[in-house]
This record gives C-alpha cells, sequence and structure tokens, in this order.
C-alpha cells in the first residue's frame, strides 16, 4: 500500500509514519531543505538509521511553495492516501511571518490539492488536512464542534480557514475524497520547544537539573483542550477509512490553564507553586523554598488571543468498533508514558516532557447526527 504525508509538522508526522508502517503502508515523506539536519524525529524509521538506508519509509524533497515538486512528487509515488500535515504551526510566529504563513498553511493546500487534479488522481487519492481548533478562534459557542461558526484569531488560523474550505470546495467541485480534521491542541515530548507545554516541561527540567532559576511566560490563564499526538494521528488514519468523506472534531473534552499547567509541573520535582502580583507583575514563587521560578513576560503574548478553545460534541461518524477497539483498550491502559520518558530523560540531562502534568487519555465524545448524548470513549486519568 501506498501513502504519503509531509514532514514539516514533524512531531505529528513521525507519530503517523509509525502508525502507517505498523500497519504495513508504504510511506512517503516530504522533508524541507534545511541547512541543518532536520529530520530527528524520524530517524529511527530508516531501515538503517546511522547509513540512513531507507526502508518503507522514503523521503523526497519538497516544498509546499513549489507547486513543480508536488506534481513531481505525487506522479512519481502515486499515493492512495495523502496527509497534509504541512505547516508554519506557530501562532504567534504567524503574526511575524503571516505572509508567509498564508502561503504555506494555506495556499500550499490548494498547490497540493491541484497536484493531485494534474496528476489525474482525483478518483483514486484519498486527502487528509490537517485543520485546527484555532480555527474557532474568538468562541462563538462553548463547547464547539463541527456546526460551530469560525473566527479565526490569527494570520495561521486565517490560513488555515482558507486551506479548509479549500478542502470542502474540492470535495464538492470534484468528488475527491477529502476530509478535514479538526484537531485540538495535541502535545508530545516531540512537539516543538518554543509551544508552551514544552517551554514548561524543558524549563522545569532545567530548574530540576540545576540548569535554570527562572523562565517568563505570556497569558497564563489561557486555556486548551490537550490531548496526546500519539492517538491523534490514528484518529487522522481513521477519518480516510469512512466510506464517505467528512469534516471531523477531535479533542479531549477537558480544558486545563497554562497557570495548571506549570503548577502540576512543578509538583512532579516536589515544588509547590503560590502565585503573587498581577498581570505582568505577576510571580509564581516555590512555597518550599521561596525562590521566584515564572515570571510573567508581555513578549510571549499574543496581539489577539484565543483565551479558551474546548470540544464537546463530535458529530463523529467513524467506524465505531474501530475507534473504541483500538483506543479504548490503549488509553484505559495507557501507562504514562511521558511521566517515565521525564525521568529518565531527566536523569540523562533531557527535560520532562509535558505529559507528565496532564490529564491523559483522549476523549473522543461522540453524538451520531441524531443528536445523542456523548459517550465517554476513553478514561481520563489525572
Ligand atoms: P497554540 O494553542 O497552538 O497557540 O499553542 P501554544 O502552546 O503556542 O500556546 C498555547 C497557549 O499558551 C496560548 O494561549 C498562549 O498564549 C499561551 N502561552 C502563555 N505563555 C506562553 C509562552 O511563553 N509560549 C507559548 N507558546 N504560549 C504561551
Amino acid at each position: 500500500m501506498c501513502s504519503w504525508k509531509w514532514e514539516w509538522r514533524i512531531k505529528d508526522g513521525s507519530y503517523l509514519a509509525e502508525f502507517l508502517l505498523e500497519k504495513g503502508y508504504e510511506v512517503h515523506g516530504i522533508v524541507r531543505r534545511s541547512s541543518s539536519f532536520n529530520t530527528g524525529r524520524i530517524e529511527h524509521l530508516y531501515k538503517n538509521p546511522q547509513a540512513h538506508i531507507e526502508g518503507n519509509m522514503k523521503l523526497h524533497y519538497g516544498d509546499l511553495t513549489d507547486s513543480t515538486c508536488l506534481v513531481k512528487i505525487i506522479n512519481e509515488v502515486k499515493p492512495s492516501e495523502i496527509y497534509n500535515l504541512g505547516a508554519q504551526s506557530h501562532v504567534k510566529i504567524s503574526f511575524d511571518l503571516a505572509e508567509y504563513t498564508a502561503d504555506v498553511d494555506g495556499v500550499g493546500t490548494l498547490r497540493l490539492l491541484d497536484a493531485i487534479k494534474t496528476c489525474g488522481l482525483i478518483n483514486s487519492v484519498k486527502f487528509y488536512q490537517a485543520s485546527t481548533s484555532e480555527l474557532f478562534g474568538k468562541v462563538q459557542e462553548i463547547p464547539q464542534k463541527e456546526t460551530t461558526p469560525f473566527y479565526p484569531r490569527s494570520p495561521y488560523g486565517a490560513a488555515k480557514l482558507y486551506a479548509y474550505w479549500i478542502v470542502v470546495n474540492f470535495r464538492e467541485a470534484y468528488n475527491l475524497f477529502a476530509v478535514n480534521g479538526i484537531l485540538f491542541n495535541h502535545e508530545s515530548p516531540r512537539r516543538g520547544a518554543n509551544f508552551v507545554t514544552r517551554k514548561i516541561s524543558r524549563s522545569v527540567a532545567k530548574i530540576h537539573l540545576g540548569q535554570l532559576d527562572c523562565f517568563s511566560l505570556g497569558n497564563l490563564d489561557a486555556k486548551r483542550d490537550w490531548g496526546h499526538a500519539r492517538d491523534y494521528v490514528e484518529a487522522m488514519w481513521l477519518m480516510l477509512q469512512t466510506d464517505e468523506p467528512e469534516d471531523f472534531v477531535i479533542a479531549t473534552g477537558e480544558v486545563h490553564s497554562v497557570r495548571e499547567f506549570v503548577e502540576k509541573s512543578f509538583k512532579h520535582i516536589g515544588k509547590t507553586i503560590v502565585w503573587e502580583g498581577k498581570n505582568e507583575n505577576e510571580v509564581g514563587r516555590c512555597k518550599e523554598t521561596g525562590k521566584i521560578h515564572v515570571t510573567v513576560n508581555h513578549k510571549y503574548y499574543r496581539p489577539t488571543e484565543v483565551s479558551s478553545v474546548m470540544a464537546w460534541f463530535s458529530f463523529l461518524v467513524l467506524p465505531w468498533s474501530l475507534c473504541c477497539g483500538s483506543h479504548a483498550h490503549h488509553w484505559q491502559q495507557w501507562p504514562p508514558e511521558c511521566v517515565i520518558a521525564a525521568w529518565e530523560q531527566g536523569a540523562a540531562g533531557g527535560c520532562i516532557p509535558w505529559g507528565s502534568c496532564l490529564a491523559r487519555g483522549l476523549l473522543l465524545l461522540h453524538s451520531d447526527v441524531s443528536g445523542q448524548q456523548p459517550e465517554m470513549l476513553s478514561e481520563n486519568t489525572k
């Protein structure tokens, strides 16, 4: 079987590649050229990681800003499934790189869809678009679901809004099997270091190891519905296994604040954080030692903020047995992977991944289109 995916959002890409390879897929990934190595998170997927000898995972140089290369690669690979995970995915950075973000995240999606059409694969390819909860932005209703009106609050959200609709348009105009996965935040030890969960967990680890005293954050009261990337890539695949293409919201149904994340992270190294002051003068002080470990810095605030996003109903019509079968088993017995990794990496001079401190498990809330109440698919453990 042939599949295809993008490596730009390499966190999801690496989990997805692992998942698909295990299923027996041949996986082709697109890598942007970079003067530094950017394939660290998929190194272990080479047949021979030392010599970079490829097995069932093959890499191609390419770029979502280059239509010609997209046509060339798609024509050569003739994939059966395409996962577009390519994006400039940092919301705050999108305010500084607004045009670039629009080009890659918005028009890049169009280039890819057009390449499928040019190669004559409209009737044979299934297409997954990494859409985002950032579409809900200034939320128009709580909780959010597939029918909630969009209101993006950043150049990133606006670019993804274009991508969302162009995918819908290709589905309706050309009958392409194309779906938008509206995924809420999903984190992991592989998440980029400048996202808040990793920034906090890495900083806390450094404090624990005596390498850092204090770090700064922005909006402590922002709330997110955080899930785990490993679970969410399975949801991506499931979306392409349905009979009819549809758009889906994937979330845990539970929100936590950045402040809470900080507190829980410090708990793991035996410190209690107490908050003093207000707004930009607020600090997080260690109750046991009296040291200030967290300050607030305006530079980490966004010009417009998504203060809270949370999904509730998911009009999820994925084959239920598939979803329940794999996830219920996996999540209910899920060992606290990140906690274990945290201590191992901490001991080795690494960092504490985010997952050591939040609710775990993916909670897919299901109601069918007839509007039944949601069912809990997996348990959340704190
Ligand atoms: P996002 O939801 O895709 O924007 O993911 P992030 O991890 O970048 O941000 C999540 C939330 O944390 C946002 O509401 C940010 O405003 C908030 N936040 C607070 N302090 C920071 C910080 O220092 N860095 C980042 N990246 N986010 C922060």
